[in-house]
């Protein structure tokens, strides 16, 4: 990929106020189905992921964590041996997992317990039935989508390497609804296009890398990821993310170049989903067109929305607050978003100050901003819903236009 022309981007280094990266795994391992994540952490991260992913009745859940207690905190017991000790006692209990992500976390790192160690030892332990991979989802200086950034980085390694001479295939990076990977399948299939998702549904470790690789990302916080894919010989396809109508289209676009589809062909494929798409936008586009809004930093999907909503809904982005901006990665989406608005870091404080005098009529945040905004007569929306969302391709993208109507549609029907 080429360095990006972009606009400046503001820095304002200080407080955040995000979750940390445990959370990726409420989205994760409803994906990965033949996988289990174990946190290895406090008290405080079983509850937040307790709390945030809720508790499945009808089946056994997929993620737990193993509570480091005072003793291990002080160093007065073997957390190792306690880890192994848990680790055999659940693959004693569930013999249907064949991944098993260590998930570190403040307390593992602070009592720098190694991880990557532990998972290549308990590898050994119990080859041949479950391979252990480990990621920190810690929340020390991150944000809490690097936990799946951290979770596809820790996979691409472990994945075989594609054959040799073998044909180019296309991998689709960044977890996706299975909806949305099933909406994306077709439409590569129609394009003849070979596709893999990262992460695969099962069989995670299964997909072939290599210099033939070509990648695409559906979700713009995957840097470690992408790292990871270009050491094993795989090149990133520079595109816009794949959000509304005209993100998709050229997200797809990308491909077929890359794949030497050409654009006849490409336009008849895309032609009617695309068209459903920009119906459903433009219906609700009189509700935003002219509307103000500003983006708390949060999920790392602060950009592609902004130029979503700025190209394809008329709405007026006054700062876009980003956490972190890989200006590689994103450098389709900065251009076609051509905003000088872009601030990296943000101090919540500073940002506050900023948002309150300006009073946009949206403000995209994290939930710990949102009641207290609310209550000073803002309008808002919670950046998370946004990651838990099917909110990619074609058919989502008036599903994606109405997150951002329904706040100010409550807001008006709470006045009546
Ligand atoms: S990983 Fe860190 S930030 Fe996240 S819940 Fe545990 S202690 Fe809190």
């Amino acid at each position: 990929m080429s360095a990006p022309l972009s606009p400046e981007i503001r820095r304002d280094p200080g407080q955040r106020a995000v979750f940390c990266g445990l959370t990726g795994i409420v989205w994760l391992h409803r994906k990965i189905e033949d996988a289990f994540f174990l946190v290895v952490g406090s008290r405080t991260c079983a509850h937040l992921i307790q709390s945030a992913a809720g508790v499945m009745i009808f089946a056994e859940p997929r993620f737990a964590t193993a509570v480091l207690g005072e003793r291990d905190l002080a160093g007065m017991a073997d957390a190792n041996e306690e880890l192994d000790r848990v680790v055999q006692r659940l693959l004693e209990r569930r013999p249907d997992i064949r991944l098993l992500f260590l998930v570190g976390s403040c307390p593992s790192e602070v009592i720098k317990l190694d991880l990557s160690k532990a998972a290549g030892r308990l590898s050994r332990l119990h080859a041949g039935r479950t391979r252990v991979l480990a990621y920190s989802g810690s929340g020390i200086e991150t944000t809490f989508t690097e936990g799946e950034d951290a979770c596809l980085a820790s996979i691409v390694p472990e994945c075989p390497s594609a054959p040799a001479y073998s044909a180019p295939s296309l991998i689709v990076a960044g977890a996706l609804a299975d909806v949305v990977e099933d909406q994306f399948a077709r439409l590569f299939a129609s394009l003849d296009i070979p596709v893999y998702f990262l992460p695969a549904r099962r069989a995670a470790l299964e997909t072939p890398i290599g210099p033939g690789t070509r990648v695409l990302l559906a979700q713009p916080f995957l840097n470690a990821t992408a790292r990871a894919l270009e050491e094993r010989g795989a090149t990133i396809i520079s595109a816009p993310m794949p959000l509304g109508a005209e993100g998709t289209q050229l997200w797809f676009a990308a491909a077929a170049e890359a794949f030497g589809v050409s654009a006849e062909r490409l336009d008849s494929a895309t032609a009617l989903p695309r068209a459903r798409a920009r119906k459903a936008v433009e219906a609700l586009r009189s509700e935003l067109a002219g509307r103000r809004v500003a983006f708390f930093p949060d999920s790392q999907l602060e950009i592609p929305l902004a130029r979503f909503l700025k190209r394809e809904l008329g709405m007026i982005p006054t700062e876009i607050g980003t956490p972190y901006c890989n200006r590689r990665l994103l450098a389709r989406d900065l251009d076609l978003l051509d905003e000088d608005a872009v601030s990296e870091g943000c101090d919540v404080d500073r940002q506050l100050d900023r948002v309150r005098a300006s009073r946009p009529d949206l403000t995209v945040c994290g939930l710990g901003l949102a009641n207290p905004l609310e209550a000073e007569g803002l309008t808002t929306r919670w950046s998370i819903e946004l990651v838990f969302s099917p909110i990619q391709g074609f058919e989502q993208a008036g599903d994606l236009a109405a997150l951002f109507t329904r706040p100010q549609r409550r807001r008006d029907r709470l006045a009546l």
